[in-house]
């Protein structure tokens, strides 16, 4: 072996085990194991498998000090956001992307799908920034990219040409933004067709704004029928839900759960860009999905980032333990089967979204790990627990010492 692990405490596992790594896999999973080589005492704290992000813009974060926000509504967000992007080039992507990257495998993230625009106004120069990366920090993540037209597809010459380049160029995941088509369910038609052609996944924003007019989800769903694309598509945000009367609301999750459609909420983003409308600024509502009651009826439901110090979310230090407190806190969860089912919600669930068939715990499987300073998975969400190690591929990839207290 090439390292052991001294007394883990698996997610869902009240006893102590020694984890045992090998040529990057776990080899064992047993009490006391003994080898000779180096060890970690982790003295009853948790370790789970790695964390999962299947939804953040790499390209467009950290540019708040290009853009102006005052409304904070998504239509100037993607406005700022479009005349900030005019003066992208590879490089300034490149330093940006990997900033955002570097913090997100320090707050234990291993696996990670990040969306990138492509239209005629930014070419394919956001692409060109970001996919250095895949190469050069796959010792820490695994990453990989779903390209989307932001500012329309059908509405948008040229737009379709760059999606298709973006594909060839290795691409792994197509999405979309029908909310700025001026044909909606011709955008998901042409997305579909792209995703047939190249045989990748789908990872569409859909049904972003304040009303349940015009929603698009069950155009989704009755394309993935046709396509049999179910288990291989996932839609993000759906803030139109919200405003579902509860009947409505349970019919859309049982026909998500029949199509096999997976639900991405962003809970940093839907909350802070939401309710801009409202009449005044008193008792305003939010538009934050309540996936936890999606997955009772079978959803396969994710938590994940979106945007890092942009107009669409000024915020952002890559936590996804931090995202899963937050959606807790703000859908008032406080039992230890809600907060446990956030944790699944930021690791085993975007894994299966990803179809991640490696992922977990099990001799044999990838040691993809993170150790946190906290021994119960609900308790991690409860109190932010800071990751003090991360292993990718068994080799240690982040160690983080934890905060002493100087006493008089
Ligand atoms: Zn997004």
């Amino acid at each position: 072996m090439d390292l052991i692990l001294k007394n883990a405490r698996l997610t869902g596992d009240d006893a102590t085990v020694d984890l045992g790594i090998a040529d990057g896999k776990i080899a064992a999973i047993a009490p006391a194991l003994t080898a000779d080589c180096p060890a970690i005492a982790l003295g009853g704290r948790l370790v789970s498998p790695g964390f999962v992000e299947t939804h953040i813009h790499l390209d467009k974060s950290c540019i708040l000090d290009r853009c102006q926000i005052t409304r904070g509504d998504i239509a100037e967000a993607i406005s700022e956001s479009a005349k900030a992007k005019a003066a992208f080039t590879p490089q300034d992507v490149y330093a940006r992307a990997s900033r955002t990257l570097e913090k997100a495998i320090l707050q234990g993230t291993i696996h990670m799908r990040t969306h990138l625009e492509v239209d005629p106004g930014v070419g394919l120069r956001g692409l060109e920034g970001v996919l250095p990366l895949i190469k050069e920090y796959a010792w820490a993540i695994d990453l990989e990219i779903c390209v989307f037209p932001q500012e329309g597809l059908t509405n948008n010459p040229g737009t379709e040409e760059l999606m298709v380049a973006a594909l060839e160029r290795g691409c792994r995941v197509v999405g979309a933004a029908p909310y700025t088509d001026t044909d909606p369910p011709g955008q998901i038609d042409r997305v579909f067709a792209l995703a047939r052609r190249f045989d990748v996944d789908i990872d569409m924003h859909l049904d972003f704004g304040a009303t349940a007019d015009a929603m698009d989800v069950e155009h989704v769903c009755r394309r993935t029928d046709e396509h049999k694309y179910g288990g291989r598509v996932a839609i993000g945000h759906v803030t139109k839900a919200v405003r579902l009367g509860m009947p409505e609301f349970e019919r859309m999750a049982r026909r998500l759960t029949d199509a096999g459609v997976a639900l991405t909420v962003l809970p940093a983003t839907d909350l802070f860009l939401m309710g801009r409308d409202h009449v005044d600024d008193h008792n305003v509502p939010r538009g934050l999905v309540p996936a936890h009651k999606l997955i009772r009826h079978g959803v396969n439901c994710s938590l994940s980032t979106n945007n890092v110090l942009n107009p669409f979310t000024p915020f952002g230090d890559c936590s996804l333990i931090r995202m899963a407190n937050l959606y807790a806190n703000t859908c008032q969860l406080g039992t230890r089967h809600d907060m446990r089912a956030c944790f699944d919600m930021i690791s085993t669930r975007p894994a299966r979204l990803m179809r991640l068939d490696d992922y977990g715990i099990a001799v044999g499987r990838s040691a993809d790990l993170v150790v946190l300073d906290a021994t119960e998975p609900d308790m991690a969400v409860a109190e932010l627990a800071p990751v003090l190690y991360a292993f990718k591929r068994g080799r240690m990839t982040v160690s983080r010492e934890p905060a002493k207290l100087h006493r008089p």
